[in-house]
């Protein structure tokens, strides 16, 4: 090590001396080289040394795929100003009180958790898991840095499922500029209305005047939390939740109609209606020829699922165009009459639904807001969510979500 001289990237420590331990960890004693510290009684600085406390051991970055420990005296001071003259112990930036680890090792491990697991990093770093879980619990502030912001213009809800069928859901609360730049604000632990709105509410006023559309989808606590700090204006249910909702009943009914088709129709005849859950997915327009083939021949068979897949399709047609909220407020009710007026039984729910949220629903038509971001996320958080997440305790989880959405963000 005697010849070899890297720089610690720490300003205000000297290094003394270097050593080798018999595991191969490297030592770096070190000394501050500041010459006052803030008195812990009353905040003023003092430069009256008073002796030493205890030796610390802190990690930081590894040399050469060798783990590097700083080790450092620290120096206590008294302090003039106060009558009791306490001791203070020095306090260092390059360290958090009581952590184990530097600053920029914390920020190398955290670079490391993108794409890797807790339990994946602390084995490739030769560190024990609680040094990568604490790392990242102090690396993830609990409140947002609104300072970085100078407008928010387009703010997204939106829920994910941690775990499917446990209930546990996180909220992303995203925002997307003038200029386009998508960012991750949040990720708040559940959707709770009490944890959205506090959330909405800590937004300093400055930035949430710069907010002209919240796109949400339909759960109660985000939507009524927005209008109630936002007002109804501005909050739009996404169209493509919206369109979720009314296909779900429709690729029941098709799976339900395949089903009963198979078991009735000649082998071949049944053959002939392959990929059917595409073909009945994707855009009219867009079907080929043999598609549109299939599409007819499926609906000579199910006369059912023929009305409700236009019905849908309809509905798709009236989100697709462009007109004012008042033209779609009309097609919108005339759409549902005709469906209840047909007796489709299956669009009950989606209906009950439309009309609950109608208000915002409609404000789409206002400015066609659609958070196609809050989309491009729900692909990347497919992506993150098919990794395995059983490892982590659930309030660990949530922040390392944010980071890896915030990888998202620099990689995107
Ligand atoms: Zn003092």
């Amino acid at each position: 090590m005697s010849n070899l001289s890297i720089p610690l990237g720490i300003d205000s420590l000297k290094i003394i001396s270097q050593t080798v331990d018999i595991s191969g960890n490297i030592i770096i004693d070190v000394e501050s080289t500041k010459t006052e510290t803030a008195c812990h009684k009353c905040g003023q600085l003092t430069n009256k040394r008073h002796g030493h406390g205890e030796v610390l051991t802190i990690q930081h970055l590894p040399i050469l795929d060798q783990p590097v420990f700083l080790r450092i005296r620290v120096v206590r001071y008294q302090c003039p100003h106060c009558d009791d003259h306490p001791l203070s112990s020095e306090r260092y930036d390059w360290v958090e009180r009581r952590s184990k680890t530097t600053k920029g090792f914390d920020r190398y491990i955290n670079r490391q958790l993108i794409h890797s697991t807790v339990e994946d990093v602390a084995k490739k770093e030769k560190v024990s898991y609680e040094i990568v879980e604490s790392a990242l619990q102090r690396s993830v502030k609990k409140d947002v840095n609104w300072t970085q912001y100078t407008e928010l213009t387009t703010l997204g809800i939106d829920e994910i499922a941690l775990r499917k069928g446990h209930n546990e859901y996180v909220v992303i609360v995203s925002s997307k500029n003038k200029k386009g730049d998508l960012s991750v604000i949040a990720v708040l632990p559940n959707r709770l209305k009490e944890t959205v709105k506090t959330f909405l509410e800590s937004i300093p006023e400055r930035l949430r005047k710069t907010v002209n559309s919240v796109c949400t989808d339909m759960c109660d606590s985000f939507v009524q939390s927005a209008c109630e700090i936002f007002g109804e204006r501005v909050v739009v249910v996404d169209r493509y939740h919206v369109s979720k909702l009314y296909r779900e009943p429709l690729d029941q009914l098709r799976i339900s109609e395949m089903k009963r088709l198979k078991s009735m129709l000649p082998q071949e005849e049944y053959a002939k209606l392959d990929n059917m859950m595409w073909i009945v997915r994707k855009k009219h327009e867009c079907l080929s020829d043999v598609e549109k083939d299939q599409l007819a021949l499926l609906y000579k068979h199910s006369p059912k699922l023929k009305e409700m897949h236009r019905a849908a399709l309809k509905l798709t047609h009236i989100f697709n165009m462009h007109q004012n909220r008042k033209t779609a407020l009309t097609k919108l009710n005339r759409w549902i009459a005709t469906i209840q007026k047909s007796g489709l039984s299956e669009f009950d729910g989606f209906i009950k639904t439309l009309t609950k949220y109608k208000t915002t629903i409609l404000n789409y038509f206002k400015e066609r807001k659609n958070s196609g971001f809050v989309e491009g996320l729900n692909n990347k958080i497919k992506v993150l969510k098919r990794r395995c997440y059983g490892v982590f305790k659930t309030d660990t989880l949530f922040q390392r979500l944010f980071l890896d959405l915030q990888g998202y963000q620099a990689f995107a």
